[in-house]
């Protein structure tokens, strides 16, 4: 009787491991994810450089290389 408590715990604890190394590894990938969004290129809607989206600054859906070319707007 004993020996099955001790197998069961031992089964529970497994599936509590794997389980556990599983939602770790879930919670890594949208952070790779947000990582790779992050070193995209965008370019800037005033000059039209390229400077990945992490250094970019975003204003009604168009990014900008710099403050200034934020406050000026897309080229027309
Ligand atoms: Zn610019």
């Amino acid at each position: 009787m004993l020996r099955w408590l001790v197998l069961a715990a031992a089964v529970f604890a497994a599936i509590w491991l794997l389980r556990r190394s599983l939602s770790r590894h879930d919670g890594g990938r949208p952070r790779a994810a947000r990582e790779r969004e992050q070193a995209a290129l965008v370019s800037c809607a005033h000059c039209d450089v390229h400077l990945p989206r992490g250094e970019a600054l975003e204003h009604a859906g168009n990014f900008y290389c710099s403050e200034e070319h934020r406050r000026l707007g897309p080229a027309r």
